[in-house]
């Protein structure tokens, strides 16, 4: 495994692969982040993975400043994996050059763009510059992160010749699905929130079986768990899978929610 921190070495060091998976993560890595990285050892020549805390991204200093960090922990199971580049950069080596502002449009501005203002920006800028730098084959991502993946998918393959995959949601034994940010939960809230994740499974097959009554469903659930749950819901929506416009009639859709415990935020997707 080759860890790398300047980007003049990245550089030489990929120079010749050309069947390159990528998968970028902010560290604090679990099973979620394994899955990807399998993946992308089974259909590329060599992956590398990134570890980039990107303060962009973020619309709270706090949450910035508090997201979880265990770089000792990391290097040793990226190793026990046998990835073959780690890269590793600070924040000077990927926000060396200004670019053009990127700016989501009205009709993208829903899910966690709406309640993260400047989120998703900082998503794309990162990624672009990492897809500018690396020029991978393949990035392999979360379907725990569908919108992120969404706008990812979008963006990059309209500007490079980089496919973006998505990864099936891995989930801990309680169905809550594995995140960097779960370590910040204490013991109550883990098991409240693997309740409250079957409770939308179960919304899921029901909103299945009858999906004229959508709206009804969700409503009666988002009343339940705001009452039975110390939680604070941002959104629980049905949207199409295609296009995320609500619309989900007659077309396969995903149920989403974003939800506070705990003063942790936590978001899925089913
Ligand atoms: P993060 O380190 O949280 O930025 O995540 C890096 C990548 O791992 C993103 O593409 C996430 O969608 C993906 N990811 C995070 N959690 C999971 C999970 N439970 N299952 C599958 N992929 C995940």
């Amino acid at each position: 495994m080759k860890l790398i921190k300047l980007k003049t070495d990245l550089i030489k060091a990929i120079e010749l692969d050309k069947r390159l998976g990528f998968v970028p993560t902010m560290g604090s890595l679990h099973e979620g982040h394994k899955a990807l990285i399998k993946t992308s050892k089974r259909n590329c020549k060599k992956t590398l993975v990134s570890i980039f805390v990107n303060p962009t991204q973020f619309n709270n200093k706090k949450d910035f400043e508090t997201y979880p960090k265990n770089l000792k922990k990391d290097l040793n199971y990226l190793k026990k994996l046998k990835v073959d580049y780690v890269y590793l950069p600070t924040i000077k080596q990927i926000y060396w050059k200004k670019k053009i502002k990127i700016k989501l449009n009205k009709s993208q501005n829903i899910l966690c763009a709406k309640f993260r203002k400047g989120h998703f920006e900082g998503v794309l800028d990162v990624l672009d510059r990492f897809v500018e730098l690396i020029s991978p084959q393949k990035i392999f991502m979360g379907e725990k992160d569908f919108q992120q993946f969404f706008l990812v998918k979008n963006y990059i393959e309209n500007k490079y010749n980089t496919k973006v995959y998505a990864c099936k949601t891995i989930r801990a034994k309680n169905k809550l699905a594995l995140s960097s940010r779960n370590s910040l939960l204490n013991k109550q809230s883990f098991i409240r929130s693997g309740i409250i994740t079957k409770k939308l499974l179960i919304l899921k097959n029901e909103i299945n079986k009858n999906k004229k009554n959508y709206k009804k469903l969700i409503f009666n659930l988002k009343k339940e768990l705001s009452k039975s749950f110390d939680i604070k819901i941002e959104y629980l929506e049905c949207r199409n899978v295609k296009n995320l416009n609500t619309d989900i009639l007659n077309k396969p859709f995903k149920l989403f929610v974003a939800y506070f415990i705990n003063n942790v935020r936590l978001i899925d997707n089913f």
